[in-house]
């Protein structure tokens, strides 16, 4: 067990007080065994010195040179890194990942961090534009136009239970958002509070370290209907990012556009990730395909949002030897630890509910074990699916539904009838080729992310990723929560017209003081 002496406590406004709003507690996923210590819930007069904070941070914090600003998102790597192995050990006990999953984890949040100080440094994400005036324009003069991106303002960020550190406290979330100019109030996933600690004391090191004001991070413990509403509804949150639920996402989508000024929410959600096999390639590498397959459905007991939760080919004896490869790597594969109990129970009513559709059979089932979560894969005809929404909802967890559609047509058809998906994968040979450029236009209106022979498990951090997709998948599908262009998310266009050039912001002024890469008049130009 962790041996930094966890506290329990909210982080706020650069102070470390305990919750008095009763506690919260972290239980080891493989045990069930309660986790110390406690963890004090906020209560109303917690969150509103966060936000009081928040506020005040804004404007300083959003006037800092950017160089400052990515030194301080380099900062927080450091103190992530320097807490050494004790934040694996305690993200092991509170999640049950194994310890090179969450070590991969944790490079990947600070390389995050470290990809958005770069962002920052770069200034692209400022969009600066000059359209200079034009005078002596018949038949009227044209006047001076600069724009340039600005923060929306405090950000509030629900962590995910499924990535305790790379989409948590200091997560693609926060780091987006801080790189942006917002100042941030995580409130905690309460599934891994121990983790959260270590990690709010790491951001709030840093943001000491930088001389930063106190109020650009607070961390806060408490139930999301309570103190996860009362973030969202407060007038001082500019905008919202969250990865869970989709009953959780749009409950804070529905209080945020219920206030008097609403905001934004970013909230990734359900998906089921379709994986369609075309002929060429289900006749080639049926068995390997089947194989790559169950490793990536059992990745992780499932709990990935790109997990494949539905395959789509045509019947046939090549879709018959793709079922049997796969149930059988079904089968032999292991029951796993999942997040936690409530995460296994809601995949649990899942299988059972998706076996009971009628139509649907059993595949192949892992064998059970006390505790664990058994992998488990279904078939239906293509004509029962079709009659059966409800086998689109996402079972989180490791279980995928094979759909044996009697033709291409009908493939098309039920693709073309899906809900919005985080991703889409397709499996081609050359001979595939012309069905999928036939395909591709209505892949693009599905998903956000269209992929060729691979599967969605494993998210790049990179400029082009786009880690979201058309409603249910997220509540805003212009949008990524990974990648680069997650600043994106946080910022707003302004136009200045006609401002003398003293008063221009930097980005703008006719010397180019920051020497960024500008668009004037239309064109890209170099400093
Ligand atoms: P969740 O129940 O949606 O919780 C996520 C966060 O939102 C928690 O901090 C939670 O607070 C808060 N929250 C939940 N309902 C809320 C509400 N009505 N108002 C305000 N805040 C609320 O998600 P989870 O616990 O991580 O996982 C549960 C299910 O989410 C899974 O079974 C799975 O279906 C789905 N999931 C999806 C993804 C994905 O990437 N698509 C990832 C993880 C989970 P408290 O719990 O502390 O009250």
């Amino acid at each position: 067990m962790s041996v930094v002496p966890l506290t329990g406590e909210l982080l706020i406004a650069g102070a470390a007080r305990q919750g008095q709003a009763g506690a919260v507690h972290a239980f080891d996923a493989s045990t069930g065994a309660r986790l110390e210590p406690g963890f004090g819930k906020a209560t109303l007069n917690d969150l509103e010195d966060a936000c009081a904070a928040a506020q005040a941070a804004f404007r300083p914090y959003r006037a800092l040179a950017y160089a400052e600003r990515a030194a301080f998102l380099d900062a927080i790597a450091e103190e992530i890194e320097a807490i050494g192995d004790d934040l694996t050990v305690r993200a092991m006990a509170e999640t049950g990942l194994p310890r090179a999953r969450l070590e991969g984890e944790r490079g990947r949040t600070c390389g995050q961090l470290r990809l958005f100080a770069q962002v920052v440094r770069d200034g692209g994400f400022l969009d600066a534009r000059i359209d200079p005036a034009q005078p002596d324009r018949a038949p009227a003069p044209r006047l001076d136009l600069r724009l340039r991106n600005v923060p929306l303002g405090p950000v509030a960020v629900f962590g995910a239970s499924n990535f305790p550190l790379a989409f948590s406290v200091a997560g693609g979330d926060t780091a987006s958002a801080l790189a942006a100019g917002c100042p941030v109030i995580v409130k905690a996933h309460s599934a891994h509070p121990g983790v959260s600690e270590l990690v709010g004391r790491a951001v709030q090191a840093a943001v000491a370290k930088c001389g930063l004001p106190a109020g650009v991070f607070a961390m806060l413990h408490g139930d999301g209907r309570e103190i996860g509403q009362g973030l969202v509804a407060d007038p001082r949150i500019k905008a919202v990012g969250f990865t869970g639920s989709r009953a959780g996402g749009l409950a804070l989508v529905r209080t945020a556009q219920a206030r008097p000024v609403p905001i934004p929410v970013y909230a990734e959600m359900s998906s089921i990730n379709p994986v369609i096999l075309l002929p060429a390639a289900l006749a080639a590498r049926a068995e390997p395909i089947a194989n790559a397959f169950v490793a990536a459905l059992t990745l992780g007991a499932g709990q990935f949002c790109t997990n494949p939760g539905l395959v789509l080919a045509v019947d046939g004896p090549d879709l018959d030897t793709f079922i049997q490869a796969a149930s059988a790597a079904v089968a032999a594969a292991p029951a796993q630890v999942m997040l936690t109990a409530g995460i296994r129970s809601a995949y649990e009513n899942g299988v059972t509910r998706l076996g009971e559709v009628r139509g649907v059979s059993i595949a192949g089932v892992a064998a059970p074990a006390v505790g664990a979560a058994s992998p488990a894969l279904f078939a239906v005809s293509g004509r029962d699916f079709l009659a059966h929404p409800e086998l689109t909802e996402e079972v989180f967890g490791a279980a995928s539904l094979v759909v044996r559609c009697q033709d291409l047509s009908e493939l098309r058809t039920i693709t073309e009838g899906l809900e919005g998906q985080l991703t889409v994968a397709v499996h081609v040979d050359a001979a595939d080729h012309s069905q999928l450029g036939e395909l591709l236009p209505s892949l693009e209106l599905l998903a956000g992310r269209v992929l060729v022979n691979g599967f969605g498990t494993g998210v790049e951090v990179a400029h082009a990723m786009v880690h979201g997709g058309p409603y249910p998948s997220t509540s805003d599908g212009r949008a990524t929560s990974v990648g680069s262009l997650a600043i994106a998310r946080f910022l707003r266009p302004v136009c200045y017209q006609n401002l003398p050039d003293p008063l221009l912001p930097d980005e703008l002024k006719a010397t180019n003081p920051l020497v960024l890469h500008r668009r004037i008049d239309g064109a890209l130009t170099a400093p």
